[in-house]
Formats: structure tokens, sequence, C-alpha cells
């Protein structure tokens, strides 16, 4: 069996249960080296052993999880916080479902609601925004036309903004388009959960030239949306005066 499993942002205790003891069983873990903490490795058995997947072709990755099947061997594909989220996994899946290899994918906690923990906000607040827009801008992978961030930025959403931090400029020209004003509050979240996490908060006005004073260019969450600051009504599920399946109104 071949696990994909979701690693967590980076604090090794982020990762599930399940996920531990997987790692903890296993013979082969091949683990996305660029995003994944090394320290998740040391819950692994002493003979396991590791691929980083940082320097390897999909191919590549494919023949390891093969290999170490055909020799019985457990197999963890270790991914950066949650694996259905940028995870180029399903190229993955599809393959092993063409050679008839089972899978399991184990869920982990993603960066972006890591990061909006680290600033401690929520994104769904009532009157505000009930809705969570996960994207990133276009880099060398494009995005589909009518996903592009400004079309997105005018619903006025929540937004956690994926593998963009390295074109902040670009990205705050087109939330300011979309949102068509510049008051917009933004927060950049480097490295959430890891011991050199780094916390800009800003508006679109003034992020751009915060972000660049503090040298951030990758690994970041970029959170925008008025969840930041500003007003919000209470929500119903804890309001006195409001019936649900669990609870009577008191009053
Ligand atoms: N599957 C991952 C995302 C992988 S794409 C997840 O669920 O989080 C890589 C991008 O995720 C990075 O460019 C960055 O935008 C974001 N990211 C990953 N780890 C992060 C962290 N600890 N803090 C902030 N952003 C992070």
């Amino acid at each position: 069996m071949i696990s994909f499993v979701g690693a967590g942002p980076g604090d090794v205790d982020l990762i599930t249960i399940k996920g531990r003891k997987l790692l903890e069983e296993a013979d082969i873990v091949i683990y996305a080296g660029s995003l994944v903490s090394k320290e998740h490795l040391n819950f692994c058995k002493e003979e396991c052993q590791f691929y980083n997947s940082a320097s390897m072709t999909l191919e590549e990755v494919i023949d390891v999880m093969e290999d170490g099947l055909d020799k019985g061997l457990k197999v963890v594909r270790l991914h950066t916080g949650d694996p259905t989220i940028y995870g180029a996994i399903r190229e993955q899946m599809d393959i092993l479902d063409e050679k008839k290899i089972s899978y399991e994918v184990i869920p982990g906690v993603s960066s972006f609601t890591a990061a909006c923990s680290a600033i401690k906000k929520e994104f769904t607040l009532p009157e505000v925004s009930q809705t969570v827009i996960l994207t990133r801008i276009e880099g060398r992978t494009s995005v589909p036309e009518n996903e592009d961030l400004e079309k997105l930025a005018s619903y006025g959403a929540s937004m956690a903004i994926f593998l963009s931090v390295q074109q902040i400029d670009n990205v705050v020209d087109k939330l300011k388009r979309g949102y068509g004003r510049e008051d917009v509050p933004i927060a950049v979240v480097y490295k959430a959960t890891w011991e050199d996490e780094k916390i800009v908060i800003g508006t679109l006005k003034n992020i751009g030239e915060k972000v660049k004073k503090e040298g951030i260019t990758k690994t970041a969450q970029i959170l925008v949306g008025d969840f930041i600051s500003g007003d919000y009504e209470r929500s119903k599920l804890y309001d006195p005066g409001f019936t649900h399946e669990y609870r009577k109104a008191s009053k």
C-alpha cells in the first residue's frame, strides 16, 4: 500500500496521529524536501529509506513506489500541508490507478488554515464573508483566465493566496483593481508554525513595501479580506435568542 500523507504546515506536531503512525511504520518515505520539515523523518525506523522528491521526476517517484511495493515494503509519500491542495498528487494517483496499485490519502493541516491561526483570525465572519477562496497568481504555471485574481477579488470574499509572494506587487495591483479600494486588510505569513515564522500585516496600500522590508520572497501565505479587521455580526449559533438542533432559545 502507498500512503499519501499530509505533513502539515511545518511544526512536526501538526501532522495527524494517523500520519505519524504511518511514518513510524514506513520502510520507504518519499518526502517533498523543499517544504516538509526534515524533523518528521526522526520518527521513522532506523532502517527506513528516504527519498527527497525535490530532485526527482514523476517517473522516478513512481519507480521508487513500485519497487518498494514489489518488495512488500510500506511506502509513505509525504506532502507538505494537505496533499489535496497544490500537491501534484493527482498525476501520481492516476499512474498508480493505471498500474492497479492501491493507495490511500491522509489529509493534513494546510498552510492556509495554519496562517489564519497564526494571525488569530477567522475566515468566515457573519455579514463579512462566508466564503474562502484558495488561489494563486499565474507564474510559470498558468491559471485559467476566469480565475484571474482581479476577478476573484471582486467578490470581496476571504482569500488565501498560495505560491505568489514573490510577485507581491502584481498580486496587490490585481487585488486593488478587484476590490476597488486600497484599505483592504492583508496579512503575509511566512513559514507559518515554523520557528522562523514571520507575520506582516497591513493594507493593500502598504503591504508590498512591508513584505520587501522583511525580505519575504517565498513560502508565504497571503491572506486578504475584511475578516482581518473591522466589524462583524455575532454568530447565530451561540446567540441566546436563536434555537437550533442542539439548543433551545433561552429568551
Ligand atoms: N499542500 C500545501 C501547499 C503546497 S504549495 C498546503 O496545503 O499548504 C506551496 C505553497 O504553500 C507555498 O508557496 C506557500 O504559499 C504555501 N505554504 C506552504 N507551507 C507554508 C507555511 N508553513 N507558511 C506559509 N505558507 C506556506
